[in-house]
């Protein structure tokens, strides 16, 4: 089918251009983007509803999809189509399923079960160690020709200085990227939110902000020694990210990502005893949350990433101490951002491109990021403007878990485009009546 996207605002950080473009779409693939382009016959033209923004297609790089092994809180079908409902063209999932990801099979098993859903494209990530159980290195060539795209243990840090730097060294040999969910476990210790006078109020153990900033440095200090690329994973106070401005000062090919909890929320919520504001790492107090803002807004910050992490009610619904870590986050990130980060005035429409697809785009190496001819046409259309009221109950995820419910955002999605296909497309929005039909609407 060739269609052109007409009038649409495009944000394309990448290629400069931010302004009224169409954008014609050939087989899959953008052929032309330009200013008033000719519709030859035979052309469909979808026109792009007043004050929507286009933009290369939405990433998150950090999400956990759950099967094989625990389809009663997500599998890779549900999970893409809540990424598709939430803006997101393609998605990196963590490994640790049940079996975890560290072997070719259960690679090409997720591959298998996102061609089949055949909505975001799914970039497995595979466990750095054999079982994430931090021993000995996982066969991360073995993982990389099956598909995956990094490797990590997250759910876990990657167990020992020694370990972390056999992953760099051999992940940096085959170019595959390596990312840490950076924590100290002697720290954390049973803590289950951060530790201050609002966990010491409510008599539940905390994890102290060191714990990840002293995992981050040396991790740090072992990507400089391997001169290896290295992701954090979810960093969430400001000693990390003053420790990952101090490693991109001295040349270390460090980069990081913030979920939108940690800019949005303060540990204040978990006065509700909700288990749904228990995550890890955990929220942490207002001078973390403003340290994040103002790294997201400057540049220090790489990625928006949702760690979206689905869990059965049940489950979410035991005691605070014994509830799991994890809300989801694919459905809500893109208005969370649009409300908290763009309508405040903290970064514009460019940097929440850059922030949500050039870059993990780019430190993943997969494709995307940009709208340029002859690259496939993966395209998001936002909705800046459009008045969203969150509710679990309409979202497409097979979980519910999540602390914002009720609230009224401004800013949403319209419509995704997946390798030229509508697989999105949002019933609230005016304007997209004359869109074809989308497989999730
Ligand atoms: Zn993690």
């Amino acid at each position: 089918m060739t269609y052109i996207l007409k009038n649409g605002r495009v944000v394309d950080p990448a290629n400069g251009r931010d302004g009224i473009f169409d954008i014609e779409v050939r087989d899959g693939v953008i052929v032309r983007v330009g200013q008033d382009l000719p519709v030859p016959a035979g052309t469909t033209v979808l026109e792009v509803p007043a004050g929507c923004v286009v933009t290369p297609g939405l990433i998150d790089m950090h999400v956990h999809l759950r099967e094989p092994g625990q389809e009663h809180k997500e599998t890779v079908a549900s999970g893409v189509t809540a990424a598709v409902a939430g803006g997101f063209t393609a998605v990196a999932c963590m490994p640790n399923t049940s079996p975890i990801n560290d072997s070719a099979a259960v690679t090409r098993y997720i591959r298998d079960k996102a061609d089949a859903a055949g909505l975001a494209r799914v970039y497995p990530i595979g466990a750095a160690s054999v079982g994430s159980k931090g021993e000995q290195l996982a066969e991360i060539g073995e993982l990389k020709t099956a598909g995956c795209v990094a490797v990590s243990d997250d759910g876990h840090p990657i167990r020992t200085a020694l370990l972390m730097r056999r992953v760099l060294e051999y992940a940096g040999m085959l170019d595959v990227l390596v990312i840490d969910h950076c924590e100290d476990p002697t720290l954390k210790g049973d803590g289950v939110v951060h530790e201050g006078p609002v966990a010491s109020e409510l008599g539940l153990h905390g994890i102290p902000g060191e714990a990840e900033e002293l995992w981050i440095e040396r991790d740090i200090t072992l990507a400089g020694l391997t001169r290896t690329p290295f992701h954090v994973a979810h960093l969430s106070t400001a000693g990390s990210l003053r420790a990952v401005r101090a490693g991109k000062a001295r040349g270390i090919q460090v980069t990081c990502e913030v979920a939108p909890h940690h800019f949005v929320l303060t540990d204040e919520a978990l006065r509700s005893y909700d288990t749904n504001t228990k995550m890890n790492p955990p929220l942490r107090p207002q001078a973390d949350v403003d340290a994040l803002v103002d790294g997201l807004a400057d540049g220090s910050v790489d990625v928006i990433a949702t760690d979206h992490a689905p869990h059965h009610a049940d489950e979410k619904a035991l005691s605070y101490d014994q509830a799991p870590f994890g809300i989801t986050g694919l459905e809500t990130a893109v208005s969370l951002t649009f409300d908290r980060l763009v309508h405040t005035g903290r970064i514009g429409l460019s940097r929440m491109v850059e922030l949500l697809s050039v870059n993990p785009a780019r430190i993943l190496k997969v494709t995307g990021g940009a709208l340029s001819e002859g690259a496939p046409a993966d395209i998001s259309v936002l909705a800046p403007d459009l008045k969203v009221t969150v509710r679990a109950s309409t979202q497409r995820s097979l979980s519910r878990n999540m602390p914002f419910e009720g609230w009224d955002l401004r800013g949403g999605v319209a419509a995704t485009i997946v390798g030229g296909r509508v697989v999105y497309r949002n019933t609230a929005v005016e304007g997209l009546g004359a869109w074809p039909p989308a497989a999730v609407q």
